[in-house]
């Protein structure tokens, strides 16, 4: 059974179809978005022989042919010179602004196709089929497109929303266990801002959560409440800000980590484990909660504290000075999303890096 959730955005609303066989429950879509009955596939090397015929055969069964581009994978591909490449593609195909355009893989092809999107004769469509776990309930949703930068990464960018997501779970039963669990950092996150019931229901559930039926639910739940906070606060003025609990800690242990060390959802996980534990030292949430957040991490493999990443060499200064450089703090202070429980995130913009590096001195 296919789920569908909606995203509420005016007249640029668009549906995320969730679950195995989303890509066949979407094909009657298909045709309203590609009146040219072609569409150009962006796509990746490691995915192209993995999936692009199943995708290029339910086209072909709605009447559109494809037109694949198949990029390097990685994240340099998100670069300046992979966005050239991109649009540069895209024109040659004389692509027009009636058109849109289809990003087949991981957050990377579906940022920079995004991106590419938006700038492309000053915008043509695009629609999201995300296939990583961190895709589906991430990246494809939202409208955040963009680039990495030599000053830091997703610098340049736009926000530019998708016609349609297909988050179809078939496609990442070829995706390795490691980067499964990483991509339920950010299913784990949902819950842990906003929704408790629906952090009892992964809890209940325990590693069971990571395939099947409880998997596309799970993903289900992810994308509705990121919806919801999306249809509230598109451009990040406030709210969506809220999405970011556990990224000021992972981004710093991103940078500080050797390159490909630790998987960015690991990161997360673990800096979500720190928020809350921050939120204790603080005496702004109960320690049972903590308690909760740490065990479930546990069961589901995921790193629950600086100590359980891959990567151990930490220094609390160090850290903090890279929490600093985060590009959404405000002059010289450090935003943090903090929990007063499970289900009940908040955002302080105003953290002490002072007392910030001792808290973090006891807990590396
Ligand atoms: P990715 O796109 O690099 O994909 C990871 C690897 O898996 C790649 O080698 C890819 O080729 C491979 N792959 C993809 N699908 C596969 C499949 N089904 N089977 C086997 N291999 C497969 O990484 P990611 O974790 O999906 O995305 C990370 C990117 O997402 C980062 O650049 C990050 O900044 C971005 N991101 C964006 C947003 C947003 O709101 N736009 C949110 C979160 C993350
Ligand atoms: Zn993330």
């Amino acid at each position: 059974s296919v789920l569908t959730v909606p995203v509420g955005l005016g007249d640029r609303s668009y549906d995320v179809m969730i679950g195995d066989g989303a890509l066949e429950a979407a094909a009657p879509r298909l045709p309203g978005i590609f009146p040219r009955q072609r569409a150009i596939i962006v796509t990746d090397r490691h995915i192209a022989p993995l999936h692009l015929e199943r995708v290029t055969a339910v086209l072909a069964g709605a009447g559109i042919a494809c037109d694949p581009i198949v990029m390097e994978p990685g994240e340099a591909t998100k670069s300046f010179a992979g966005l050239e490449q991109l649009v540069d593609a895209l024109l040659e195909r004389n692509i027009e602004r009636s058109e849109a355009v289809i990003a087949l893989g991981g957050g990377v092809i579906g940022d920079l196709t995004g991106f590419a999107a938006a700038v492309t004769k000053r915008g043509v469509g695009f629609v999201q089929i995300p296939t990583t776990l961190l895709a589906q309930v991430d990246s494809s949703v939202g409208g955040k497109t963009g680039i990495n930068t030599r000053q830091g990464k997703n610098f340049a960018g736009a926000f530019h929303q998708p016609r349609l997501v297909i988050a179809d779970t078939a496609f990442i039963t070829t995706l390795p266990e490691r980067e499964r669990r990483a991509g339920y950092a950010e299913i784990i996150k949902a819950a842990l801002i906003g929704d408790a019931t629906m952090f009892d229901r992964l809890d209940a559930a325990g590693a069971n959560v990571l395939h099947g039926a409880p998997l596309a639910r799970a993903i289900a739940d992810a994308v509705a409440f990121k919806a919801h906070i999306v249809a509230q606060d598109e451009l990040e003025h406030g709210r969506r800000a809220l999405l970011n609990l556990g990224h000021t800690f992972a981004h710093a242990f991103e940078a500080e980590a050797p390159r490909d060390a630790i998987r960015h959802g690991e990161a997360v996980a673990a800096g979500i484990a720190l928020a809350f534990r921050y939120s204790v030292a603080r005496g702004e949430c109960p320690a049972s909660d903590a308690d909760r957040v740490e065990t479930h991490l546990r069961t589901i493999g995921l790193p629950w504290s600086a100590a359980t990443l891959a990567h151990k060499d930490w220094d609390a200064g160090r850290l903090v000075a890279r929490m600093r450089d985060d590009k959404k703090n405000q002059a010289g202070e450090i935003t943090l999303i903090l929990a007063r429980g499970i289900g009940k995130a908040w955002i302080d913009p105003r953290i002490d890096a002072a007392h910030l590096v001792a808290f973090l001195e006891t807990s590396l």
